[in-house]
């Protein structure tokens, strides 16, 4: 399997600070193993960036032969979030979320996953959640308690209920085998909470290259009121 990919990050049109954080930061291409993330920092001042970035940067260090485990790579990213926040008190409190896939040359992709950032595949048409959302509206949806319609628009939507920088945390594992066509999405919540999934859908089967699957969707976010940081990875599986 061959990986292309994009990604775009923008502060939106509300935030004057963008506290996401993205890998790779540009795009490519590659029959070698691809790591790709999305961190979504929150905490007062400049901390919910410093944690995004301090989460991510640590995750995503170590070689695939050094760390072949997504889960193992995301605590490893915590441990670097609680690090940070040990080192200066005006960073008391700060989290970030951490979607990571490791894409194998063979079709498998592994995940590990907290917070409320989402990876999602797109297949023959049909876009499918492949994350489980740690938030508030993320359990009442699961529950049946509340469609996603309704979640993008509660009062208590963006309350997120796992995140790194939290001792002891659980990370959520997931494994998909990719077929050839396939594309896949990480993205942050400013995408999710703007566009609806049938409109990230329409974006995703609208568009050829990954560069303009990114930019689309993030465009979109804006359109739709740009309220935060929107921040993607778009990635193509092609044989
Ligand atoms: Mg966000």
């Amino acid at each position: 399997m061959k990986y292309t990919w994009s990604s775009a990050t923008h502060v939106g049109l509300v935030r004057e600070s963008n506290q996401d954080s993205v890998a790779p930061e540009h795009d490519g291409a590659t029959d070698e193993i691809l790591i790709a993330a999305v961190a979504d920092g929150m905490g007062g001042a400049a901390a919910g960036d410093v944690a995004s970035r301090v989460a991510l940067a640590a995750a995503i260090a170590p070689t695939p032969e050094e760390q072949p485990d997504p889960a193992a790579r995301v605590r490893t990213g915590n441990e670097a979030v609680l690090k940070a926040e040990a080192e200066d008190r005006t960073r008391r409190g700060m989290g970030t979320t951490l979607t990571l896939g490791m894409f194998h040359p063979d079709g498998h992709l592994d995940v590990g996953h907290v917070g409320d950032s989402r990876m999602y595949l797109f297949r023959d048409g049909t876009l499918t959640q492949v994350t489980d959302d740690h938030s508030f509206v993320g359990e009442l949806v699961r529950a049946g308690k509340l469609n996603p319609t309704e979640a993008m628009q509660h009062p208590r939507r963006n309350i997120v209920t796992r995140v790194l920088g939290t001792p002891g945390l659980q990370v959520d594992s997931v494994e998909l085998h990719l077929h050839s066509g396939d594309r896949v999405l990480i993205c942050s919540d400013g995408l999710t909470d703007m566009v609806t999934r049938g409109g990230i859908e329409a974006i995703l089967a609208d568009t050829t290259t990954v560069t303009d699957a990114a930019w689309g969707l993030v465009e979109a976010a804006n359109r739709a009121g740009g309220v935060d940081n929107t921040t993607v990875v778009v990635v193509d599986a092609d044989q």
